[in-house]
C-alpha cells in the first residue's frame, strides 16, 4: 500500500508537476527541475533514517535481487563472506554470491523452517570474511531479526526490503543497507543501497558500471537514467513520514498493528502463527488455519469480503498478512474482526 494523501498528491502533480508544465514522468533526469526532486529525495531520506554523513545513498535500478550480485562484486575483495540464511531472500542472496567466491552458510533456521533467527557472534565468523550478509526481516515467513549480529570489525550488511522505513535503525552499525522500494518507500523500480564511504572502492574490475556502487556514488545515482518516477513517489512518502513524526512513530503505529493481530491469533483456536514470538515480524504476519481445507476457504471468504493478498507465499502457503506502513489501523481491526467471525462460523 503507498499511503492515500500521496497517492492523492501524485494524482494533483501528474499532468503539471510545479508549474513546469510536464509530468515528472516526462522530464529529462538532468534537469533543474527534477535535480530538486532527486536531492531533495535524498536528503529526506538521510534525515528521516539519521544516515551519518560517511555513508552514500544510491539511487539505482534492478530490485534487491540484482543486489544479491552487486553486494559480492562490490565487497568480496578477499573472495569469502559469511551469510546467515534465515528465509526465502538471504537463501537467493546465498545462493547468487557463491557464483563470485566463497559464501559460507554460517547460520540457518532453514531445519526449523524459518521460525526463528539463530544469532551470530564473532567468534562465529569465517576468519578473513569480507561481510556477513543478513535479511532483516523475512518476508515470506514473518519473521525479523530481534538483536543484531555481532561482527566485530568485519562489515554487516542488510537486506532491509521489507523493513525499510519501518522503525528507527542505527545505520552506524552496517556497512551496506539495501532494499528495494515496493514495499514501504515508493513504488516498483527503485532500489536504495545506503554504503560506507570505506567500502567503496574494493568492485572487481568485471563488475557492470552500473553495479559499481562507487561509480554511482561518484555519479549522484546519475551514471544512467534513474528511475526518475518512484524516486519522486519516494520523496512524496518521505515527507508523509516527517508529517507524521518520523520512524519513532511509524514504529509504534507498526507495533500497535501487528499486536492486534498476533494478540488475536495467539488467543484464536482456529488459526495460529508459526514464528517465534521474540522474531515475530512487524511487516508480514504469517499465520495457518487448522487445515488446507480452511486456509483456502478463508482465502476464499476473505477476498470475497474486501480483503485481497492474504494468500501465503506459494512456497509456503497458508496466510500472510502485509501490514506495510500505509496500512491504516482500521485495516487491522476489521481484519481481526472478520477472523473471529470466520472462526466462529467454521469452529
Ligand atoms: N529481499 C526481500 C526481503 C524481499 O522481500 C524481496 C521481494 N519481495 C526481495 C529481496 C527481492 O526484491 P526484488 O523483487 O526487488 O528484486
Amino acid at each position: 500500500m503507498l499511503p492515500e494523501s500521496v497517492l492523492n498528491r501524485a494524482a494533483a502533480e501528474m499532468l503539471d508537476y510545479a508549474g513546469s508544465g510536464q509530468s515528472v514522468m516526462e522530464m529529462s533526469h538532468r534537469s533543474k527541475v527534477y535535480d530538486e526532486i532527486i536531492v531533495g529525495a535524498q536528503q529526506l531520506l538521510r534525515e528521516v533514517m539519521n544516515i551519518p554523513d560517511n555513508y552514500k545513498v544510491l539511487f539505482v535500478q534492478g530490485g534487491a535481487s540484482l543486489q544479491f550480485a552487486a553486494v559480492p562484486l562490490n565487497l568480496m575483495a578477499t573472495n569469502c563472506a559469511d551469510y546467515s540464511v534465515t528465509g526465502q531472500f538471504s537463501g537467493k542472496a546465498h545462493k547468487e554470491a557463491q557464483k563470485y567466491g566463497l559464501a559460507n552458510c554460517i547460520a540457518s533456521s532453514k531445519d526449523q523452517n524459518f521460525t526463528t533467527i539463530p544469532h551470530v557472534k564473532a567468534a562465529d565468523l569465517t576468519p578473513g570474511a569480507d561481510y556477513l550478509h543478513i535479511c532483516h526481516n523475512n518476508t515470506i515467513f514473518g519473521s525479523k531479526f530481534a538483536e543484531l549480529p555481532e561482527t566485530g570489525n568485519v562489515p554487516l550488511v542488510a537486506d532491509i526490503s521489507s523493513s525499510f522505513l519501518s522503525e528507527p535503525m542505527d545505520v552506524s552499525k552496517f556497512g551496506v543497507l539495501y532494499g528495494g522500494a515496493q514495499k514501504n518507500v515508493a513504488p516498483a523500480g527503485l532500489t536504495i543501497v545506503i554504503v560506507r564511504e570505506d567500502l567503496l572502492g574494493k568492485a572487481r574490475a568485471c563488475t557492470p558500471e552500473v553495479m559499481n556502487w562507487k561509480l554511482m556514488a561518484e555519479n549522484d545515482s546519475m551514471l544512467n537514467t534513474p528511475p526518475c518516477w518512484s524516486i519522486y513517489m519516494c520523496k512524496l512518502v518521505l515527507e508523509w513520514i516527517i508529517q507524521l513524526g518520523g520512524l519513532t512513530v511509524m514504529q509504534q503505529r507498526n507495533e500497535y498493528k501487528a499486536k492486534l493481530l498476533y494478540d488475536y491469533l495467539d488467543k484464536s483456536a482456529m488459526f495460529s502463527n508459526p514464528v517465534q514470538p521474540k522474531f515475530r515480524s512487524l511487516m508480514n504476519v504469517t499465520f495457518v488455519a487448522k487445515s488446507d481445507e480452511l486456509n483456502d476457504m478463508f482465502v476464499k471468504d476473505a477476498a470475497a469480503a474486501g480483503f485481497v493478498n492474504l494468500k501465503g507465499h506459494r512456497s509456503v502457503g497458508g496466510m500472510r498478512a502485509s501490514i506495510y506502513n500505509a496500512m491504516p489501523v482500521e485495516g487491522l481491526e476489521q481484519l481481526v474482526a472478520f477472523m473471529a467471525d470466520f472462526e466462529r462460523k467454521y469452529a
